[in-house]
């Protein structure tokens, strides 16, 4: 069997399709995640999430790219759209591991400098290749982003790969601006 064929096989003999009926477009957990798109980081299992409760964006590394913001950015018309109140907290969580496969990007620069909308000569401030100083920055970039809404509460996770430990590098804490 193909991929498509044995994942579908599979939905049909799970119950996918019958008990997720109920849930809501809001995350029952006041959750985003923001993590990496490498298999072995799906924060489904990493943080053992259920379905519903949290929202999450993945991309290479689970960094923080005007992308991202461009998506959280977005997400936060569709929870208004859906009659969403400010006010509140709402967990942002930033995600990062080990082994992660962007550090082979290093080798291309001008992918990576594109990638996060910055000169080549400011990758340093990125932390590529140390995922709890990349971790870091990342928040940070968020704490400072006077669009994120005052009561979202941000933090920074890396996971082990090797261990599947999950250490909590930036503790929650409200934004700064
Ligand atoms: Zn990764």
């Amino acid at each position: 069997m193909n991929a498509v064929e044995t994942l579908t096989a599979r939905h049909q003999k799970s119950a996918a399709h019958e008990i997720h009926q109920n849930l809501s477009i809001m995350p029952s957990l006041r959750t985003m995640i923001i993590g990496c798109v490498d298999p072995r980081v799906d924060p489904v299992f990493v943080l053992g999430l259920a379905p519903g409760e949290a929202a999450v964006i993945r991309n290479v590394g689970g960094r923080i790219t005007p992308g991202a913001l461009q998506e959280v950015a977005m997400l936060q018309e569709v929870a208004r759209a859906h009659g969403a109140r400010p006010g509140g907290r709402f967990d942002l969580i930033v995600l990062h591991h080990t082994d992660c496969g962007i550090t082979a990007l290093e080798n291309h620069p001008d992918q990576l400098a594109g990638y996060f909308g910055i000169e080549q000569a400011a990758l340093p401030t990125k932390a590529v290749g140390n995922p709890r100083a990349a971790v870091a920055v990342d928040v940070a970039l968020l704490r400072s982003n006077p669009r994120l809404p005052r009561d979202w509460v941000v933090s920074g996770l890396v996971y082990d790969v090797h261990t599947g430990q999950v250490e909590v590098v930036v503790p929650p804490e409200a934004h700064t601006s």
